[in-house]
C-alpha cells in the first residue's frame, strides 16, 4: 500500500446534477452546486434583471463586473484601490488605508428572503482578508472579514 501523503489534500471526483440545467458534471470541489457561473442563482437573477437587454455576457465579463462594481464601493469609502494585472491572481483588488494593507477577493452573491447573505465556500476565499459579495443587479456590495473584523468603512451597508 502506496504511503499516505502528509499535507496533501486527496482531491476525489464527484459526480453532480447541475439542479438549473439538469446536466451532468465532474468536480472536486464537494460544495459545488451549479455546473457554470451561469447555472448559478445570482446569474439567474441578473439575467432576469437584464431580461429586456436580451445579451448573454460570458462569465469572464460577469466576473469583471463584480471586480468593477467592487472598486467604485472601496474608492468611494476612502481607500486607494489596486486591480490584479492578470485573472489568474489569488485575488482580486488589494486596497490601502494608510499602511495598512487588505487583500480582497470578489464573488457573486444575493441577500435571501431572510436576510442572510449567500456566499462562496470558504474554498474558494482561504487567501483573502476581506470577501466583498456582489450583488450585481441591486449595485450592493456585502463584506466580510475572513481574517479578524473588518475595517470600520467597511462596516457599515451602503
Ligand atoms: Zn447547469
Amino acid at each position: 500500500m502506496a504511503p499516505a501523503r502528509q499535507g496533501v489534500e486527496m482531491k476525489r471526483t464527484h459526480f453532480k446534477t447541475c439542479p438549473t440545467c439538469g446536466s451532468e458534471f465532474q468536480t472536486t470541489n464537494m460544495r459545488k452546486q451549479y455546473c457554470n457561473v451561469r447555472c448559478t442563482p445570482s446569474y439567474q437573477r441578473a439575467q432576469a434583471f437584464y431580461k429586456d437587454i436580451k445579451v448573454k455576457l460570458p462569465s469572464g465579463t460577469v466576473g469583471t463586473c463584480g471586480e468593477l462594481l467592487a472598486a467604485h464601493d472601496l474608492l468611494l469609502r476612502g481607500y486607494f484601490v489596486f486591480r490584479s494585472m492578470t485573472p489568474n491572481s489569488p485575488v482580486d483588488l488589494i486596497i490601502l488605508n494608510g499602511k495598512k494593507v487588505y487583500t480582497v477577493e470578489v464573488k457573486s452573491g444575493y441577500m435571501k428572503a431572510d436576510g442572510t447573505i449567500s456566499s462562496p465556500s470558504a474554498a474558494h476565499t482561504h487567501n483573502c482578508d476581506i470577501l466583498a459579495i456582489c450583488e450585481q443587479h441591486k449595485r450592493r456590495i456585502f463584506y466580510k472579514g475572513l481574517k479578524g473584523s473588518l475595517p470600520e468603512r467597511l462596516q457599515s451597508e451602503k
